[in-house]
């Protein structure tokens, strides 16, 4: 959709507003997920796919304590994962792009991961978003949006986006808010997204966006 710079600079502008809002009331919005180290949090995120972060956080303690390293799970085959990861939607899938993507991180990235979304997104089950995210929760490096099922649903009753698929979404939202909120946005409307702009029954009396937001009491 393409609009006039008129209504381009109205939307920079709500955006803003929006951005200072989740700023105060999510100063430092952190990932869910349970982690101690790089190889963790990457492996959490790509098991957190279209699954709960309460799920993730069930299975990873036992594949952490037979898979510890990158190298480990290069050497494991799929079929090894999927008992251990079974609780997780998409197991099957997900255990194939772990094998390989600790095979790639072992061999093309000496067992550590690099520090670049160009470089992230060549490992099998890491695409942009859980690149981001890994950027932005390892070492504050902030290339982009993430964009999951949270940003994009609660995005678009925000009425920053139009769009469904989540490198548009990250686009759109790319344009209009400016570089320093992109971090706090990103964490701060996952959260937002899971306890009060739910997907069901969004919570529009108890949210703190609902003077901005053109869905409010809509849904
Ligand atoms: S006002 Fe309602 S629809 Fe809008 S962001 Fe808040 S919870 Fe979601």
């Amino acid at each position: 959709m393409t609009i006039s710079k008129t209504q381009q600079n109205k939307l920079q502008k709500h955006a803003e507003q929006i951005a200072q809002i989740l700023q105060k009331n999510y100063p430092s919005p952190k990932t869910e997920l349970n982690f101690k180290d790089e190889y963790q949090l990457a492996v959490a995120v790509m098991l957190s796919a279209q699954t709960t972060d309460k799920k993730v956080n069930q299975v990873t303690p036992a594949l952490f304590e037979k898979y510890a390293k990158w190298s480990d799970l290069a050497l494991a085959t799929p079929a090894d994962i999927v008992p251990i990861i079974r609780a997780v939607n998409f197991h099957i899938g997900k255990a194939e792009r772990l094998v390989k993507a600790g095979k790639v991180v072992t061999s093309l990235f000496g067992g550590q991961l690099p520090h670049e979304l160009t470089e992230l997104i060549k490992i099998p089950g890491v695409a942009r978003k859980t690149a981001n995210v890994i950027l932005q929760e390892l070492w504050d490096i902030t290339e982009g949006i993430v964009v999951d099922t949270h940003i994009t649903r609660v995005s678009q009753r925000l009425g920053l986006t139009t769009n469904d698929d989540p490198k548009k979404i990250e686009k759109d939202l790319m344009l209009l808010l400016q570089q320093k909120y992109w971090r706090n946005y990103s964490g701060a409307v996952v959260l937002h997204g899971r306890y009060i702009c739910t997907a069901r029954n969004p919570k529009c009396e108890e949210c703190v966006l609902h003077t901005v937001c053109p869905s409010a009491f809509k849904i």
